[in-house]
C-alpha cells in the first residue's frame, strides 16, 4: 500500500470530529496517514461548518491559502467536506478553481473511491446528496479502531426543530437516528482497543430513535453503560423542550453517565425565544434546571446564548443576565448572532449593530467569568476522581517535590471541568498513571478555566481524603 500524507482541517462543532475521524479511517485503508505538516501533505481536506459566518469565513480562507501549494505540488489533491460543501455544492469551484472535491455530510463513505477517481484520472468531483436520504452506511467493515481512550460517536445526524437562525435541518437534514446495535458495536469496539470515555453525539438526543421506533435514548444509555471496559459516559447536545424527566432521572440511577450537561437556553427573553422559534419558555427552561438539581445536586449546567438576536432589545438582553445570575452556568458558549443563509432569522428585521452585539457578549462573558470562578473556587479543598488524558503543557520532567516543576497531566472532572494535576511521588510512580486511568486529585487552586490540583492515589490519599468531600465518577 502506498504511504501517502493527509492533512485535516476540522473547523466547528464535535459532529464535524466525529466526521473527520471517520475520514481519516477510511482514507487510512487507502494508505493515508495524518500529518500536521501541510506542506508534506498529498491530500488536504478542510470540514466545514456552516452555523456562524467566521467559520465559515475560516474555512475559505484556509483554502485560499492552498493556492500557493497547489502551485508548488501540482499533484496535490484539495477537498471540501461537511456543511459548507453540503450548503454550497459546485458553487465552490467558482470561488476556489484548483479545488478538486467538494463532498457533501452523508458522502463520507464513498470518499476513499472519490480520492481514487480524482488520483487516476485528475477530474473534479462533487458529491452532494440530497439530506433527506438515509444515513448510516457505517457498517465500519475493516475499519480498525485506534487507541484512543476518550472519543465521540455519532447516535443520530440531522434535526426537525428549524430554530429560526440555524441551517442544520437544510444541510444536514431532517433527523435519523442510528439503530443502537450499530452504536453498540462501534463503541464495544473502540473499547477493546482501549476506550474509557465515550460521547455521545446527536442534535437532540432526546428525541433518539423517536421516529424510527427504536428505544428511548435512556435505554441506549443504560446498553452502553453496560459495556464493562468503559468508565465515563457523556451526551450532548438536549435541546430544552424535551428534555425529561427520564433523562433526569438517569443523572442519578446511571453511574458511569457524568455529571454533567449542556443545555443551550440561546436567550433569557421569552419574546426573543418565540422569534428563534426555540418552543419552550424561560420559565419552562428554569422549572427543568430545577428538577435536574433536585435530583442530582452536584451536576454541572452549562449553555449556549446567541446576543444580539435580530430584534433583542436591551430589556430582552437584561432578562438573558438575570437568567445566568439566577441559575449560575458552570460554564457558558456564547456567541455574536450572525446572518446564515437559508435560515429564516436572516429576513428578520431589527438586526442589532455589531458595536451592540460585541458590548453586550463583553458584558456576559465577563459576568459568566465571576460566576464561573466562584463555582471553581468553591472546589479547592475537595477530591475529585479524574480521568486522565495525558501530560499538560506544563509538563517538566523537574523536581517532583516542587509542584510547578513536578510532572503534570490534565484530565477532567466527571462535572467536565479541566484539571491539571501533578504526581506527588517519587518519579518512578509517575509511572504509575497512564491515559484513561482515574485518579483522585486533591483540588488546590481555582482558575477561570481549569482547575489544578495534586494526585493522591493509594493508602496516602484514603488519609488525605478523611473528612473532605469526595465524589463518585
Ligand atoms: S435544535 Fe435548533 S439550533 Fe439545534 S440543530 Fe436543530 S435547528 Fe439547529
Amino acid at each position: 500500500m502506498v504511504n501517502k500524507y493527509l492533512y485535516l482541517n476540522t473547523i466547528g462543532c464535535q459532529m464535524n470530529v466525529y466526521d473527520s475521524e471517520q475520514i481519516a479511517m477510511r482514507l487510512a485503508a487507502l494508505g493515508y496517514q495524518q500529518t500536521s505538516s501541510l506542506e508534506n501533505a498529498d491530500l488536504v481536506i478542510v470540514n466545514t461548518c456552516t452555523i456562524r459566518a467566521k467559520a465559515e469565513q475560516k474555512a475559505f480562507s484556509f483554502l485560499g491559502r492552498l493556492a500557493r501549494l497547489k502551485k508548488k505540488k501540482p499533484g496535490l489533491i484539495t477537498a471540501i467536506g461537511g456543511c459548507v460543501a453540503q450548503q454550497e455544492g459546485e458553487k465552490i469551484f467558482k470561488r476556489i478553481p484548483y479545488l478538486d472535491l467538494v463532498f457533501g455530510t452523508q458522502a463520507i463513505d464513498r470518499l476513499p473511491s472519490l480520492i481514487q477517481m480524482i488520483d487516476q484520472k485528475r477530474c473534479r468531483i462533487v458529491d452532494i446528496e440530497q439530506a433527506d436520504k438515509p444515513l448510516f452506511q457505517e457498517a465500519d467493515d475493516g475499519i480498525a479502531a485506534t487507541d484512543q481512550m476518550s472519543r465521540f460517536v455519532t447516535i443520530m445526524r440531522g434535526c426537525d426543530n428549524f430554530c429560526s437562525y440555524c441551517v442544520v435541518p437544510y444541510v444536514r437534514g431532517r433527523e435519523t437516528s442510528r439503530h443502537p446495535d450499530d452504536i453498540i458495536n462501534e463503541i464495544q469496539q473502540y473499547a477493546q482497543t482501549g476506550l474509557k470515555e465515550v460521547t455521545l453525539l446527536g442534535q437532540n438526543v432526546n428525541s433518539y430513535g423517536k421516529k424510527e421506533r427504536l428505544c428511548a435514548f435512556t435505554e441506549l444509555l443504560s446498553r452502553v453503560s453496560q459495556i464493562e471496559q468503559l468508565l465515563r459516559i457523556r451526551f450532548t447536545t438536549s435541546h430544552p423542550k424535551d428534555f425529561d424527566q427520564d433523562l433526569i432521572n438517569a443523572f442519578r440511577t446511571n453511574e458511569k453517565l457524568c455529571k454533567h450537561i449542556h443545555l443551550p437556553v440561546q436567550s433569557g427573553s421569552n419574546r426573543v425565544l418565540k422569534r428563534m422559534n426555540r418552543k419552550y419558555t424561560k420559565a419552562l427552561y428554569l422549572d427543568k434546571v430545577a428538577k435536574l438539581r433536585d435530583t442530582c445536586p452536584d451536576i454541572a449546567i452549562t449553555s449556549d446564548i446567541i446576543v444580539g438576536f435580530p430584534g433583542e432589545s436591551t430589556t430582552d438582553f437584561d432578562e438573558t443576565l438575570e437568567l445566568i445570575r439566577t441559575i449560575e452556568f458552570d460554564g457558558l458558549f456564547a456567541f455574536k448572532y450572525s446572518d446564515r443563509p437559508n435560515a429564516p432569522s436572516a429576513d428578520y428585521d431589527g438586526k442589532v449593530s455589531d458595536q451592540q452585539k460585541k458590548d453586550r457578549l463583553q458584558i456576559l462573558l465577563d459576568l459568566q467569568e465571576t460566576l464561573t470562578r466562584r463555582k471553581n473556587q468553591a472546589l479547592v479543598g475537595t477530591c475529585l476522581p479524574i480521568l486522565a488524558e495525558g501530560f499538560s503543557k506544563r509538563q517538566s520532567s523537574g523536581n517532583l517535590n516542587q509542584p510547578d516543576q513536578a510532572v503534570q497531566w490534565t484530565g477532567r472532572t466527571s462535572t467536565n471541568k479541566i484539571v491539571n494535576f501533578y504526581h506527588d511521588g517519587n518519579p518512578a510512580s509517575c509511572n504509575d498513571i497512564c491515559p484513561g486511568q482515574l485518579v483522585n486529585v486533591k483540588i488546590e487552586k481555582a482558575y477561570s478555566h481549569s482547575l489544578w490540583g495534586k494526585a493522591v492515589e493509594g493508602k496516602a490519599a484514603a488519609e488525605e481524603l478523611k473528612g473532605e468531600r469526595s465524589y463518585a465518577a
